[in-house]
This record gives structure tokens, sequence and C-alpha cells, in this order.
């Protein structure tokens, strides 16, 4: 066994023998598998393997295509040919007009990637799988590609390839021991001898926390038992003639697929049982769980109707099998918050139709540092310090009872609320508030009328929409107050706090004490990082001078990640978050001025405290950090206040509110003010696919500045003219918003794509942004958009087009 190497991939399942097979395809030879048994004794042996290409998003539906022309690719070695069913098609049932509502849009969305998926018809759904009844049905999606591989033959091939590349890969050896040296390399300790390496990768499946335990970190990951049966032939599929499609069903929540002359059914019952969360046995290898049909008997019924040739089906064998969940359904694959040198590829729940491209993305991030599509919705760093294995249970509960049914927008689902609150969230609650979930944090949404109000879930505009406009109107002419717990705060201090800054960011950014200055930070391909504000707070009694970084709720640990990667050794300085110690009073509109004029003491007027300004100061007797920026179009407040005094903040700010019209909003509201001012939404609008020229941020660049992060990558970027640019568009559309991924078409061929939308209230227009090839983002262009199925006109109009010319910021 080496004892030396670059990389160390711990566990040999799909996500494992992937991610050593793309190191090897990225150019990295010195690279290694450690298997404490044989490969594929985990999860993946007893897979029903199913390979789809169905995906939420874009970067699911790229990774997954990836997955199945590499499977293709396999299958058709000559030498060594493994057993794969590619193309066999596959159906997503539907039974309402809102589910076929959201197959349209991901049929929009995938289009995009090069995918063509097709919304049919009941009866075309029965033409093409003969078995299904359309009792009760209205449609589906179908998606051509779908198929199921054989998954020890497909880590063998992957793992031999690898192997002819150079990787070496150790079975029954167990990895007992894992520790970092000061230099950020690794000791792995197995129980075979140590390997020292540069980096690790856990690809543990349901034993990640025994591993991550190693290194002390605590995946929320959970697995829950999940079962399927193999049925004897059936004679109505050989009578059919051609192999069966597969079957998803969001109606009574079970797949299935053809395996031999018969059928594999596969459940996701109500009644369903985590496993292993208090220790997994050791001698749990190629193991299963006990049967237990007796579970899923409310699935089984809905399967019979569905299928009534099933009825008659015997059963060959029964596979219960532990499958791990996120919190959020989707896998955690990338770097692990905190650790340097150290990846992830784990939480994958449907890992063998992914796990070819999860281990292609993997790879790209570590040896390039970033991959080829924005993989935000796969970072393990998506989750904070709420996410822990107790909650993940409880989503995954939660996730397996819906695996089929997607969720739609504003729906926010019940299990493992209240994860992180404020003094305020009860209040808020009183208030009749809706609450959204950003990375924990129950976010006030809007306030309801009533507190039995429930908006049906649709992908139209929903019964929402006429309070959000109110809260709007109110923002407009008078003054709001809204709470935004969870922004991401970083205080940044040390005697080379600003020239570390500097390299950080591609503009210019102030320095100028009580100044508030918005940039953009770049990759090391100059693409877009991250979005932060950089406020300078005079020394005071509450400390020296000192820097605050403030970003998106959700990005609280890549930033931090980001940030001290990039600290030089001999650089003075320190960061500290202060995103769970204070919360964001956020006073937006016309009369926000006179508010905060009746409760603080302090000169607000324009001269006084202009736009960009900050302050540290009193709200009432409340410490309070004020900044003058706006994300509302409004002239706006953000009065940071620490926890404590939080709700004795808003209640300063209430009573001084009352007589200048102020009522509460919510982040509906800021979403739609953002879109009319052109504001853009980190991971909406800015990506890592895109660089500041492209996303219209051309004057947040200075390329004459000494040097900053991508600097050299943006200069070579754009000695061509930028193949995409994001512009704003009006949607010539009275009932449904533009969503993200949608596609813009012309000629039956892909030309932007949609990254987000909502109706603008004040400018009465429904509004969305979008990357449109160059050549469509002249003023005035016309496109089609494929909105939910339908051609939708689009016009290309000035980006954030209310107040042009920020004449209600700088009132
Ligand atoms: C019943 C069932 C049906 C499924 N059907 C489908 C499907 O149709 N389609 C689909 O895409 N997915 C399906 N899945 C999910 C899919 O099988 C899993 O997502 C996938 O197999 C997970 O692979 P993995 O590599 O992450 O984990 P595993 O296969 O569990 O691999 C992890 C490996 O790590 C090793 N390991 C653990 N600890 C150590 C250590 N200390 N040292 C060294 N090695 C270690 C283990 O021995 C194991 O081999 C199904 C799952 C189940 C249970």
């Amino acid at each position: 066994m080496k004892t030396k190497a670059k990389v160390v991939v711990i566990g040999g399942g799909i996500a494992g023998c992937s991610t050593l097979y793309h190191l090897t395809q990225e150019g990295w030879s010195d690279v290694v598998l450690v298997e404490r048994n044989d490969l594929t004794s985990g999860t993946t042996w007893h897979s029903a393997a199913q390979v789809t290409n169905f995906g939420m998003n874009q970067t699911m539906v790229g990774l997954k295509t990836h997955s199945i022309k590499l499977y293709k690719e396999l299958s058709e070695d000559p030498d060594h040919p493994i057993n794969y069913n590619y193309g066999d098609g596959g159906i997503r049932l539907a039974s309402t007009k809102e589910q076929i509502q959201g197959y349209h849009h991901f049929a929009s969305m995938a289009r995009g990637m090069d995918v063509d998926f097709e919304v049919i018809d009941a009866k075309e759904c029965q033409r093409r799988h003969p078995l299904i009844s359309t009792k009760n049905l209205i449609g589906g999606l179908w998606d051509p590609l779908d198929g199921d591989i054989d998954p020890y033959q497909l880590c063998h091939a992957l793992t031999r390839k690898a192997r002819q590349a150079g990787a070496e890969v150790y079975t029954n050896t167990p990895v007992i021991g894992l520790k970092q040296y000061k230099d950020g390399t690794w000791k792995v300790t197995t129980e075979n001898g140590d390997i020292d390496c540069d980096i690790i990768v856990n690809a543990c499946g349901y034993r990640v926390n025994e591993v991550g335990a190693m290194m002390g970190v605590h995946h929320p990951v959970a697995s829950m038992e999940h079962q399927y049966f193999l049925t004897e032939d059936i004679p109505e599929i050989a009578e059919a003639g051609h192999r069966m499609p597969l079957l998803r069903c969001p109606i009574s929540d079970y797949y299935c697929r053809q395996d031999k002359g018969g059928l594999l059914i596969g459940f996701y019952e109500q009644k369903c049982k985590t496993w292993g969360m208090d220790g997994i046995d050791p001698n749990f290898v190629n193991a299963l769980c006990p049967d237990d049909l007796e579970r899923v008997t409310d699935v089984l019924d809905g399967a019979f109707e569905r299928m009534p040739a099933l009825m008659n089906a015997g059963i060959r064998s029964i596979i219960n099998g532990p499958i791990t969940y996120t919190i959020d359904g989707a896998p955690l694959v990338g770097k692990i918050p905190g650790k340097e040198n150290a990846f992830c590829i784990i939480g994958l729940r449907a890992g063998l139709g992914e796990g070819g491209g999860h281990g292609w993305l993997l790879a790209q991030q570590i040896v390039h540092g970033e991959a080829c599509y924005d993989t935000w919705c796969l970072d393990p760093r998506r989750f904070t310090t709420h996410a822990n294995v107790e909650m993940t249970s409880l989503k995954a509960i939660e996730d397996y009872q819906n695996e089929f049914r997607f969720h739609f927008p504003h729906e926010h689902r019940p299990a493992a609320r209240n994860a992180k609150t404020t003094p305020l969230t009860p209040v808020m609650a009183k208030e009749n508030a809706e609450f959204t979930v950003i990375n924990g944090w129950e976010r006030v949404e809007y306030i309801k009328p009533s507190e039995d109000f429930h908006p049906s879930l649709s992908f139209h505009f929903d019964e929402a929409f006429d309070i959000v406009a109110n809260e709007v109107k109110n923002v407009q002419n008078n003054v709001g107050l809204t709470e935004v717990n969870g922004f991401n705060r970083f205080e940044i201090s040390g005697s080379d706090a600003e020239s570390f800054i500097d390299r950080m960011f591609c503009g210019n950014i102030t320095h100028k004490i009580g100044r508030v200055g918005l940039g953009y930070l770049l990759n090391d391909f100059g693409m877009i990082k991250s979005e932060a504000t950089i406020s300078n707070l005079p020394s005071s009694d509450r400390g020296p001078k000192r820097i605050w970084y403030g970003s998106a709720a959700a990005s609280e640990f890549h930033d931090m990640d980001w940030l001290k990667q990039h600290l030089k050794a001999d650089e003075e300085v320190e960061i500290k978050s202060l995103t769970n110690d204070q919360t964001i009073l956020l006073l937006a509109g016309p009369n926000a001025r006179e508010v905060l004029s009746s409760c603080s003491r302090e000169d607000w007027s324009k001269e006084a405290f202009p736009w960009l300004s900050v302050r540290e100061c009193f709200i009432g007797f409340s410490p309070a950090t004020v900044m003058s920026v706006s994300f509302s179009g409004e002239l706006a407040y953000e009065v940071h206040v620490p926890n404590a005094f939080l709700y004795a903040a808003y209640l300063s700010i209430s009573n001084a509110g009352k007589g200048f019209g102020m009522k509460l909003f919510g982040s509906r509201a800021v979403e739609s003010m953002r879109l009319e001012k052109g504001f853009l939404a980190w991971k909406s609008d800015l990506l890592t696919e895109f660089d500041p020229f492209e996303t219209g941020l051309e004057r947040f660049v200075n390329l004459k500045k000494d040097n900053f992060i991508g600097k050299d990558a943006l200069q070579n970027r754009i000695k061509n003219s930028p193949k995409q640019k994001l512009v704003c568009l009006k949607v010539a559309c009275k009932y449904a918003p533009a969503y993200g991924g949608a596609s813009i078409m012309e000629d039956g061929k892909v030309i932007g794509t949609i990254t987000s939308g909502d109706w603008g209230h004040r400018v009465n227009l429904n509004l969305a942004y979008a990357f449109v090839n160059s050549e469509k983002s002249e003023l005035g262009t016309q496109m089609l958009l494929d909105l939910l199925g339908e051609m939708i006109s689009v016009e290309v109009i000035p980006f954030g087009p209310y107040d042009s010319n920020f004449s209600r910021i700088l009132s």
C-alpha cells in the first residue's frame, strides 16, 4: 500500500468510485481509494439503480446528463461492457394541473441543458406504459433517457479505468483515524497502515459520520430504510413487445422499472423509518434490513390500482436497505465547511443516477477549485450551525414521505421548523406572519390577513399577490418595517484588514470611516464568487476601528471559507462572525427618516447621514449600527441590533412609526422591489458561471487595481466580448412569474435562461432577469419565453426600471 498520495478517497460505493475515476480524468493519477470491505458493499450493491435525467435545477440536470453519457460509454466498452438499460424512458405521473404546471417548468428548464423532457397526457402515458390505467391521471412528464444500470459492474468499470490511469484501490482497508498536520495535509490511518495525503474525500455513505467524527465534523446526513420488491414475470410485459419505461408516482408514492420479465417496485410509505440513528453495527456489510412489507401496504394499494397486472404477479424477492438523506434532499458534494483540504460526496439518495455527475463535479472542484456549473445547490456549506443529524432525520422523514412531490414556489414544509429564531419570531407570529426558511432562519414572508390564510400551491401567482402588492405600496408611500435575520456579518479587523479586502474585491472599496460600499468577489477564473457590503465602523467604546463585511444570509460558511482560504500567513487580519449575534430591522419608505428621528437622538438628515453612511448609535436605549443602504429602491435604513436588544429596539421603532403609517412587510415584497431596482440576488442572478461583465457589473470592476483575485483570468476573458449578458425583461403574462431556469427560445433553440422573476408592483410589470446571447441584449429586443408550456413574449427593458435616477433612495 502507498504511504503517500495526493488524494485519498474514503469509501468504495458509487460516490467514491466515481470521484476516483473523475480525478484521473481531470489529470491526477496519484490518487487512491480505500474501502473498509469490498467495493459496493454499503448501499450501492442493492440499489434499484435507476438512472434518470430529471432534476429540479440545471446543475442537477447537467450532472445527470453526464452520468448517462458516461454510463453509455462504459456499457459500450468493447473489452468490458456493462449492463445498462439505456433509454427505456420514464414517466412522472400527475393527477393535478399544478403538477403539470411544474412539469412544464422543469421541461423548459431542462431544455437549456439540451435535455428534451415532454409533457404528455394520460392516454399517451398509457400508450407508452401499457400496464397502467388512466384512472385519476391527467398526464405526466416523459424523460426519454431513463434507464437502469448494474451498480456492481458500474463501480468496477470506474475503478478499472481509474487504475489504468494510475489510481490505486485498497479494499478491506477500513479507515480508523484522520489527523490534519499543521500544513493542512492529512494522515489517513487505516487498519493496514497510514497514508499521508494532501486531500481527503469522505464518500462513506451511511457511515459518513463515523468518518466525520474522526475529523471532528458532524455531517447533516441521516438514513432511512427503503424497500423495493421484484416480481415474477408478468405476461403483459411480454405481450407489450417492448421494455417498460420507468414510473414515478407522486399520487401513491412508488416507483417502478422493468426487471427481467417482471417489475421492480419501490415504495415511499408514510409510516417510514429512520435507520442507524443510534450507531451502526460494524458488521452491517453487504447487508439488508429485515423485510417489512406490512409498512408499505398503503402505497401498495395505489400501485395495484395503477397497474392491475401487478395483483397477479408473485414476489421474487424483497430488498430493504438504508438510503441517505440531507436537509433539503440534495446531496452534500464539495468542500467540508471549516476544514482545509477536505471534501465530501455524501447524502446521496439517488446515487446511481447522480453519482457519475457528482463525482465529475467534485473532481473538478478538487483539481481546479471550481466546477463547470455553479454547484451551490450541492455545496455542503449551504447548511450552517443549525444542521445536525437529529434535524436532518426529521426533514428526511418529510422528504421521504413526499419523495416525488416536488416543492412548489413558496411552499414551506413543516418539519424541523424554528431551527433559528430571534426574540422577534414569536412577535411576528402574533402579527400573523407567514414565514419562509432561509438557512434555517424563520424569515417573515408577508403578513397574512388571518391565521388560517393558506394560499394554494401553484406555479401561478397565488392569493398572497394582493397582500404583497399592498405591502410594497405602503413602503412606497409611507414606511415599512421588517426583520432581516441571519444576514451574514463578519467583523474584520487587524492592521492588514484593508489591504486584504482590496485583494478580495474586484473593484474599489471605500475605506472611509462612516461609509459603506458594495463590491464583488471573484474566483480564480474571474467569475462571480460572492457579493458583499463593506462598512467602515469608527473606533468607539464598542471597539476599535472595524470593518463589517455583510453578505447573503446563506453565505456564512461559504464566505468565511473563501476569506480564510486567502489569508496569507504573514497577514495580520482577524475575521469574526457576528451573523448569529445581531439582526437587522429594516426600515424602508419615504417616512423612514422621520421614524428614525423619533426613536433616536442622532441627526438623520440627508446632509448628516447621506446614502451609504454607517454609524453606531442608540435606537431608544438599544445599541445599534445603522446603515443607509437600500435593496428596495426607497429611502431605507438597516438597523443592526444585538439580539439581546432586538425586542426593545423593535418596540422603539414600532412606537415611533405609529404616526407615519408604518406597517410590517416581508421578504416577498423585498424580492419584488429588488427586481424593480435591478439589484441582483446571490445564487439566483450572481453565479460562478458568469463574470462581472456578463452580469452587468462592470462599474464594480477596476482592472487598474494592483491585484485582486481573478484579475488575470478576467483580463483574459474580456479579450473576447461576452457571449451572454444579463438583461431585464418585461414578461407579457399576467398569471405567472418567470421562474429561474426557464428557457428563452428562438427557432426551437435556447437563446437565454431566466435567473429570477416576479411581479413589480410599483412599475406594474411582470419582470424577469435572464442571461441571453449577447446579440439579444439590446433594449427592445423581443423573444419568446417557454413559461409553463406557453410561449410568452418577453422584451428587453432597462435594467432596474423603477426610479432609474435613484431619486427616492437619495431623497
Ligand atoms: C433500496 C434502495 C434502492 C435504491 N434505488 C436507487 C435507484 O433506483 N437509483 C438511484 O440512483 N439510487 C438508488 N438508491 C440510492 C443509491 O443506491 C445510493 O444513493 C448510493 O448507492 C449511495 O452510494 P454511496 O457511495 O454514497 O454509499 P455506499 O454505497 O454506502 O458506499 C459507501 C462506502 O464507504 C465505505 N466505508 C464506510 N466507512 C468506511 C471507512 N471507515 N473506511 C473505508 N471505507 C468506508 C463503505 O464500506 C461503503 O462501501 C437506492 C437505495 C436503496 C437503499
